[in-house]
């Protein structure tokens, strides 16, 4: 990739989790309560400029929205901060499934069976290039070992409770229930020259933050492997069959091509599992179903460590970072896990991303009706961005989806293109996210929490 400069030594520290005297770790540490010296520095600019008689825009004092919960209570810990899980409560994972094995384990497994080690690259081949499970559609497969074979690797690990679509057809909903009763969505959506689908990767979800329908009910459990690849299987069937609706003009495209992790859960959070989703997803069959690592997007509220592991390991998904508030006053409530890593560290971890991938990563925001929307932040952001380099991140602001019972709002369509505005003006490619499937899902997570 061209780059017409040089790339700041990036700030890869890895925060260490602070212990307290007797070594014991301190989760959430308090937060000195005064503001972030950027955001003074920033307001005595605008001193400075009004004393020179000039007036930045959007002088008008706007209000500031506190970000606490609304209409439901935000779960806390012994010391009342909001909690935060990041390890599953439960243990009991669903039956193995040929997805979560390699093709070395898929061999061995097959042998057990008395088989010789091809037929796994066969059993692979019907699962992640034909979408079949069918015993009866396995006909290179010995007749009297097929069922056998198909108990022992395709264990139901999904089954649909509900569908909603939109009335083109374009985009569909799922409601999945899982082996042991717990719900998860998934969303499928058609564009002209592409097909994505946004997957859960935990049931519920440990991050705790007030504006997502995910979080208020914590983490049930981290998902499998297979239970994540079954959603994009089960994705393409529905593709080949013809169920999903085609815009006018659009590209022939018969599977899906590109995969975001932005459904239930904190994918960071169940890391071994999605990386190992990644790489079904990336091999090439029969080994996976060969799709492109930068078709992939991984979404996280910003686990520092887990970032810059991602970024070694060689697979250039596309990554993006939850950032909703440049400063930490506001961040720290909006995403509680901004104690531990705050604004700064996960804008470095993902700068370090770009610069250890060559990949270009998104920063999502969220934009609350004077919360978090007000230009001066515009402007704090494309500062620490700039900060750390040119041409590194793209800016992807999302309009609030409301929660039920929640008061906040998204921002109004001006103050929206201002914010945009600022920043592409200080050199950042900004673009405002589609708000597919509104009409149809309400806030993410909200299917599972009114069915649960
Ligand atoms: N836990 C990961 C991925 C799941 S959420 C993460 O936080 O990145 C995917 C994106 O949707 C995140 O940017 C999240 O902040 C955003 N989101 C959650 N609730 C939302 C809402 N009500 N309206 C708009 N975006 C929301």
């Amino acid at each position: 990739m061209a780059q017409n400069y040089t790339p700041r030594k990036p700030g890869t520290r890895l925060t260490k989790p602070q212990k307290d005297r007797a070594g014991r770790l301190k989760l959430n540490p308090p937060r000195k309560q005064f503001l972030d010296p950027e955001v003074e520095q920033l307001g005595d600019e605008r001193a400075r400029l009004a004393r020179h008689g000039v007036r930045p825009a959007m002088e008008k004092p706007r209000p500031q929205v506190q970000p606490k919960a609304e209409g439901w209570t935000q779960r806390t810990d012994a010391d009342g901060r909001p909690k935060l899980e990041f390890k599953q409560p439960r243990v009991t994972q669903p039956a193995q499934h040929l997805a979560d094995m390699s093709m070395a384990d898929r061999q061995e497994k097959v042998k057990e069976l008395g088989l010789p080690a091809f037929r796994a690259r066969q059993l692979s081949t019907h699962y992640f290039t034909h979408y079949t499970i069918d015993p009866a559609d396995m006909t290179d497969l010995p007749a009297e070992k097929r069922d056998d074979l198909v108990e022992t690797f395709f264990p139901n690990l999904l089954t649909e409770v509900r569908r909603i679509e939109t009335e083109d057809g374009q985009t569909i909903k799922f409601l999945w229930k899982l082996f042991d009763g717990v719900l998860v969505e998934s969303v499928l959506m058609r564009y002209q020259n592409r097909i994505t689908l946004c997957v859960s990767s935990q049931a519920g979800c440990g991050m705790n933050c007030p504006f997502c329908a995910t979080g208020q009910a914590g983490l049930t459990r981290n998902l499998s492997t297979a239970e994540i690849v079954e959603q994009i299987i089960a994705a393409n069937r529905i593709i080949a069959e013809g169920q999903l609706g085609k815009p006018e003009g659009a590209r022939d495209i018969e599977r899906v091509t590109n995969v975001v992790f932005m459904g239930m859960g904190e994918p960071l959070a169940n890391y071994r599992r999605v990386m190992n989703t990644v790489h079904r997803m990336v091999d090439d069959a029969p080994n996976g179903l060969g799709m492109s690592a930068r078709n992939i997007t991984v979404s996280t509220v910003g686990l520092v460590p887990a970032i810059n592991k991602l970024a070694e390991e060689g697979i250039p998904v596309t990554f993006a970072l939850s950032l909703h508030a440049p400063d930490n006053e506001l961040r720290d409530q909006m995403i509680p896990v901004n104690s531990r890593w705050d604004a700064d560290e996960a804008l470095d971890a993902a700068f370090n991303y770009y610069v250890k991938t060559g990949r270009r990563v998104s920063i999502e925001y969220a934009l609350i009706k004077d919360m978090n929307d007000h230009a001066w932040r515009a402007d704090l952001l494309a500062k620490k961005i700039n900060a750390r380099g040119r041409g590194w991140a793209h800016i992807n602001p999302i309009p609030l989806n409301p929660t039920p019972g929640s008061i906040w709002t998204a921002s109004e369509p001006e103050v929206t293109q201002e914010f945009i505005d600022r920043l592409n003006d200080a050199g950042i490619p900004t673009t405002l996210r589609d708000t597919r499937g509104k009409e149809i899902d309400g806030a993410c997570g909200q299917l599972a929490a009114e069915d649960a």
